[in-house]
This record gives structure tokens, sequence and C-alpha cells, in this order.
């Protein structure tokens, strides 16, 4: 078989995931919350299903949801957004990626990737018969160099992708990023996919650059966002896209024939969700900055060394002191020798840094499962 994802393997989430499986490891590498979702989401899915919310939703979302999510864009970045014609609930952000990549980019384009990068960009440009063009981000703070950006842009750039707060390193746009960004994109006409999934977890009073505040980015740019990362439960695979009319019309082009709808029950459990505890996604700053905290306090009295977190469920960690191992080989050692497992940052990249010593651990967990990760690494 002449495959057409030579580069891909089994994600490196799974992979790891299984390895903490295992090995009965504390696992902090795949990206997912150990504690329960709100009451009252649970609660409107069982409603939703016994309502009879169980046949094939409208193509684009249910209405209900997708007014949810414009108030919301109103609300959080004071975003007029039309919901029937810019608003598409899509299986996850995954689907939503899927689909804006492949609504625009067309064989023998190339498409702007920012390394590290999330794992699900380079395959879906390379299934659209693109080219991904990788720039590394600033292998310590993870900023972005825009004059290497620039000198990239070719006549067949077609789409720039961005992530802020950023997976794996929790680093965020500033407004002067998205300023050099709009400049850098003003007299060209290639698109933007925002990968906006952490919007909501973001600390120390920093304020969240969403695309949909800069109405310039806003008219080229599909903004994702997923349900799974806000409210706990990243088994239930929703999200959504904003993009202008016109986008918005070719990303349901592909929607529409890549999963037509979204599971409606859960559609239906979001509308009310959003509608009646509005204050939920305004709290989770707050919610994860104490973990980060208090997890952050704990590493310092072990000898890996955490990073700065601005957003995201993340906590990087150099682990340099602890050992020379290439990043993969460091974290399945750990996994089998100490029983905690993280994410290599290696996989998030088309060349690693040469010598970058750094790991990934996901907070996003109960105290007791961050407490018995500690215990392990404290005796590195
Ligand atoms: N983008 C980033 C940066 C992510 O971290 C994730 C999920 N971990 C996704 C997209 C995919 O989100 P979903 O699970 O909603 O498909
Ligand atoms: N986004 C999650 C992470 O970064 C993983 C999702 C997945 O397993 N595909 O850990």
């Amino acid at each position: 078989l002449q495959t057409k994802l030579p580069k891909v393997g089994t994600t490196i989430f799974t992979v790891m995931s299984q390895l903490a499986a295992e090995h009965g490891a504390v696992n902090l590498g795949q990206g997912f919350p150990d504690f329960p979702v709100p009451d009252r989401l649970v609660q409107s899915l069982e409603a939703a299903m016994r309502a009879g919310h169980n046949q094939y939703a409208p193509m684009t979302g249910i209405p209900a949801l997708r007014q949810a999510i414009a108030a919301k864009a109103l609300r959080c970045y004071g975003a007029q957004v039309d919901a029937e014609s810019e608003i598409t609930v899509t299986s996850g952000a995954t689907e939503a990626i899927f689909n804006a990549v492949h609504a625009v980019v067309r064989p023998g384009d190339e498409v702007i990737v920012l390394d590290p990068a999330y794992d699900c960009y380079e395959p879906a440009i390379d299934l659209a018969g693109a080219r991904a063009v990788h720039i590394p981000l600033d292998p310590q703070t993870f900023a972005v160099d825009w004059e290497r950006v620039r000198a990239a842009i070719t006549p067949r750039t077609r789409l720039i992708m961005i992530n802020s707060p950023h997976n794996p390193s929790g680093a965020m746009f500033s407004a002067e990023d998205m300023r050099a960004l709009a400049e850098l994109l003003r007299e060209t006409d290639i698109f933007l996919l925002s990968d906006e999934v952490y919007e909501h977890i973001v600390f120390d009073g920093r304020r969240h650059e969403s695309v949909l505040r800069w109405p310039e980015l806003r008219a080229r740019a599909f903004v994702v966002s997923s349900f799974g990362k806000t409210y706990h439960c990243t088994g239930w695979k929703i999200g959504y896209a904003i993009a202008p009319p016109a986008l918005s019309a070719e990303f349901r082009k592909v929607h529409q024939y890549n999963v037509f709808c979204t599971f409606a029950p859960a559609q239906h459990a979001f509308a009310a969700m959003l509608s009646q505890e509005p204050e939920h996604d305004e709290q989770l700053g707050a919610f994860y900055q104490a973990k980060r905290d208090r997890f952050r306090q704990q590493l310092l009295g072990t000898r890996l060394k955490p990073l700065d977190v601005p957003g995201g469920y993340f906590q990087l960690v150099d682990y340099s002191t602890v050992s020379d191992l290439p990043d993969l080989e460091f974290v399945k050692w750990l996994t089998i020798e100490h029983g905690v497992t993280a994410i290599p940052l290696s996989p998030f990249y088309e060349t690693p840094p040469a010598g970058q010593r750094l790991a990934r651990l996901c907070f996003a967990k109960n105290t007791a499962t961050l407490d018995a990760a500690i215990e392990r690494l404290a005796k590195l």
C-alpha cells in the first residue's frame, strides 16, 4: 500500500497513555482532566436524551447552541458574531481544524505552522496535498519571531496556523503579537486558523488575545475552540469554528460530508450550560491557576525545573539536571522506572531543537493525583 501519511504513526498521547497503564504510572501525559464535569452539564445531557433529542441535529449545529456561542463571543471579546452564518458546531476542535484546512488549502499550497505545534495540524495539511512550512518558536520562551514568519511567506502561502494559549508550552500571544501578525498579513490573501481551545485557561490577569478581538484578522480567520477543555469533558468531542460567512460556507461544505452533524444531545446540554451558567468559563482561570501554583511549588522541591506557564493546563519542566536522555527516552524511563508519565516535546517539531531537555506534565488533575506524582518525582 502506498500510504498517504508516511510520517504518521500512533500519536504520542496514545503511546504514553498505554505505557502509563502498563506500568501503573500516574498519567500526567495526555491532556485530560481526572475530575468530574459540572453537574448541570450531566443533568442537561440526560434531559436532552430523555426529551428525545436523539436524531440528527441541523448540519451547522442547533440554533440555541450557536446563539449561546455568539453571546459568549460578545461577552468575552466584544465580537458581534452572526450565529446563522458564522458559527459551525463540530466534533471537537480536531474536526474544525481539519475542515478549515480542507476548506481553503489546495494541492501545492504552503501552510505556515509554528513549532512546537499540536499534532493534528500537519496530517490535515498533508492530506490536502499541501506542504507545512515549519517556523520554530524560541526554544526557551516559545515567542514568535515574526520576521522569520515574514521571510517564510511565498506566493504559495495559503494559510497560517496559530495557537494561543499554546500547547505544549502555555505561551500566550500579546497584543503586540496580534499587531505584528495583522501587519504581516495586511497586503496578502493568506488565511488564518486560530486554535484557541485553551481560551479560558489564562493566568495572572493576562488577557487572551482572541482573534475575535481583532477585526482585521477576524476577516480572514477560522477561530476554533473546544468545549472539552472548558467543561472537563474531552471525551465528548464538541467544538466549533467561527469564520466570516464566505469562509463558513466553504467550511460547512467539508463538515457536511465529513460528519454531517455533531452529537445532538451534547449540543443541547452545552446550550443550557452556556446560557444558565456563563460564569463557568470566567472562573476557569482561577480554578486552574490554583492548581498551577500548587504544582509549581511542589516541583520546586524536586530536581525538575518548572518553566513559566502563562496559560493552558500543561507545565513544562527542564529535566537536564536529572538526565541527559533525549526526551522520548526520558519520558519512557520516567514512566517505567519512576511511575510518572509525561509527554516529550520532540513529536511537536519537524526539527526538535538540539539538546532541548523538556517534558510536558498535565496539571488538570485532582490534588491527590498531583500529590502522588510529586511523591514519585521527589525521588528522582
Ligand atoms: N488543539 C489543541 C492545541 C489541543 O490541545 C487539542 C486537544 N488537546 C485540540 C486542538 C483538539 O481538541 P478536541 O479534543 O476538541 O478535538
Ligand atoms: N490534546 C491532548 C494533549 O495535548 C491530547 C488529545 C489526544 O490524545 N489526541 O494532550
